[in-house]
């Protein structure tokens, strides 16, 4: 399975790499990544894995124009993932599955599955809200905010969030198995879970930069006009991938304590 799960890893990456939705070091990630998930964790978490990069990659190039202009240079990357972005969304499953490959427990298998939700349904909600007609609003202030803002909720991105956690949850139970309809909605829950923490502790934890020449507000390290940006909220070295990590885990860790009570 190991040998099986790393060809089809290669495979997928390097298309990934020559279509440009993946940097050679994101390309490099997601093959370490996918041939854990596929031959620790078999061809279902293999299966959601696949799922979740080709979903996110057609969503993040559905009308990317258009989401570029609204977020202007608010934030720090355009559609192609590069490494930390594969680990912050990939490496809580791909762990989750060494644990279930070393222990042999369910919960550990839920966790991985549930962790790939968290990321489906985080990834769906930023692309999806993007294109929100309504502002998304700040989960702090309440106030309208600029769409791509980090710690915003939007009603299609919040819709979203519920879309994605049950296309990974409901492609779990396509492996007949006894309680597979349960697993299905703890890993729903799961992606739930993990995907609305993302924007709770993007409000309350990422870091908020503002450029040092024109002033603006920015997730870029170096702003695009050329300015030196400084941290002026949040926790320094927090930032969009810590938290996308951050959640994807918690998502991942939630359901598998979840499965391991229920189980009892
Ligand atoms: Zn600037």
């Amino acid at each position: 399975m190991l040998f099986i799960g790393l060809l089809v890893s290669l495979y997928i990456a390097y298309g990934a790499f020559q279509r440009q939705a993946l940097t050679a070091g994101g390309a490099i990630w997601a093959v370490v990544v996918g041939t854990t998930l596929f031959g620790l964790g078999g061809g279902v978490p293999g299966l959601a894995l696949v799922a979740f990069f080709l979903s996110s990659t057609a969503l993040s190039r559905h009308r990317q124009a258009e989401k570029e202009r609204r977020t202007g240079d608010l934030v720090e990357k355009g559609g192609q993932r590069d490494a930390y972005q594969v680990l912050a969304n990939g490496g809580p499953a791909a762990l989750f599955a060494l644990l279930y490959g070393l222990s042999g427990q369910p919960a550990f298998y839920v966790g991985a599955l549930s962790a790939l939700a968290a990321a489906t349904a985080d990834t769906w909600a930023t692309e999806i809200g993007l294109l929100s007609k309504s502002p998304p609003r700040h989960l702090l202030t309440f106030q309208e905010v600029p769409a791509g803002t980090s710690g915003a909720v939007s009603e299609s991105g919040l819709w979203a969030t519920l879309a994605g956690a049950l296309f990974i949850g409901f492609l779990t139970a396509l492996e007949p198995s006894e309680g597979a309809l349960g697993r299905a909605l703890v890993v729903t829950l799961g992606g739930l879970l993990g995907g609305t923490a993302d924007s709770v502790i993007g409000a309350f934890l990422q870091e908020q930069r503002q450029c040092l020449s024109c002033g603006q507000a920015t997730e870029q390290k170096r702003h695009a006009c050329g300015g030196e940006t400084l941290v002026i909220a949040g926790l320094p070295g927090c930032d969009n991938d810590a938290v996308n990590a951050l959640a994807t885990a918690w998502g991942g860790t939630a359901a598998a304590i979840l499965w391991a009570l229920l189980a009892r």
